[in-house]
C-alpha cells in the first residue's frame, strides 16, 4: 500500500470515529457495554447519554422552540384529545428540536411573518415510549412509526406544523385536521379546493426551501435533511426544559 494510501486510511477512519461519535449515542465514555432494546436499536434514555452527545457536538443539543422563534403558536396535538388516540399521551405541552432544526425553523418564520403568516407546531420531539405507546394502538406503518425503526421526531429532527394567519391567529384552510388518516392527508391528494392547494403547495414550498421534507402520506409532517445522523431517544421534556 502507498504512503499516501495508507495516510488517507488514517484519515477516513479518524473523521468516521469524530462524526459518528458525536451523533450516534455510544457508551464507550462511560466503560458500560452497549444496550440495546428488544428491537436492536440503542435508545438515549439516560441524562449521560444526552450530555454526553452534546458535550461531543452542540449540534446534539435540544432547543425549546418556545422562547427561540417569534411567531410560532404552539398546539401541541398530544398533550391534548386531539389526536388519533384520543387522549392526552404528553403530560405538558412541549416543543424540542435539535439546534440546526430550530436555525432552521427559525429562517422559516422569518420568511413567513413577512407574509404575515406563522407555523403553527402540532409536534416536534417525542420520546421513543410514546412511539410504542402509538404502535400499540395503531399497527399501520403508513401513518405510526414502526418500533424497529423509531419515529424521526425520536430523533428530534421532525417536526408536525400548519400555517396561520399572524394577524387573525387562524390556521389556513388545510386539506384535513392533524393525524387525519385518510387518502386526503397525503400530500398530493388532488381533488381539493383551489385554496387547500395553494397553501399545501405554500407550507410544502417554504419548508422543502430550509431543508425539510415532507411525508408522502401526511402533509403536516416534515422531516430534517440529515436526521438520521441524530440519535434516538427517551428523555422526558421535563429533563430538556432544565438543562
Ligand atoms: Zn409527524
Amino acid at each position: 500500500m502507498k504512503k499516501n494510501c495508507k495516510l488517507n486510511l488514517i484519515l477516513f477512519f479518524l473523521v468516521g470515529f469524530l462524526f459518528t461519535s458525536c451523533l450516534i449515542p455510544d457508551t464507550r465514555f462511560s466503560g458500560q457495554k452497549e444496550v440495546r432494546n428488544n428491537y436492536g436499536l440503542k435508545i438515549i434514555e439516560t441524562a449521560e447519554e444526552y450530555n454526553h452527545s452534546v458535550d461531543l457536538d452542540s449540534n446534539c443539543r435540544m432547543i425549546n422552540l418556545d422562547g427561540y422563534i417569534q411567531d410560532l403558536k404552539f398546539d401541541i396535538k398530544y398533550a391534548t384529545k386531539s389526536n388519533f388516540t384520543k387522549q392526552a399521551v404528553y403530560d405538558e405541552a412541549k416543543a424540542f428540536v435539535r439546534l440546526p432544526v430550530a436555525k432552521a425553523l427559525k429562517l422559516v418564520q422569518s420568511e413567513l411573518s413577512g407574509n404575515n403568516l406563522g407555523l403553527i407546531i402540532f409536534d416536534a420531539y417525542r420520546p421513543y415510549s410514546i412511539t410504542l405507546k402509538f404502535w400499540e394502538m395503531y399497527r399501520d406503518t403508513n401513518f405510526v412509526a414502526a418500533p424497529w425503526t423509531g419515529s424521526r421526531h425520536n430523533r428530534g429532527c421532525a417536526v408536525d406544523v400548519s400555517l396561520y394567519n399572524l394577524k387573525t391567529g387562524i390556521e389556513l384552510n388545510m386539506p384535513t385536521i392533524f393525524d387525519d388518516f385518510s387518502e386526503k392527508a397525503s400530500w398530493d391528494y388532488p381533488n381539493l379546493s383551489d385554496e387547500k392547494l395553494a397553501n399545501r403547495t405554500m407550507l410544502i414550498n417554504i419548508m422543502g426551501k430550509y431543508g425539510f421534507t415532507v411525508y408522502p402520506t401526511e402533509w403536516w409532517h416534515f422531516d430534517f435533511a440529515g436526521y438520521e445522523k441524530y440519535g434516538l431517544m427517551d428523555i422526558p421534556f421535563s429533563y430538556l426544559e432544565e438543562n
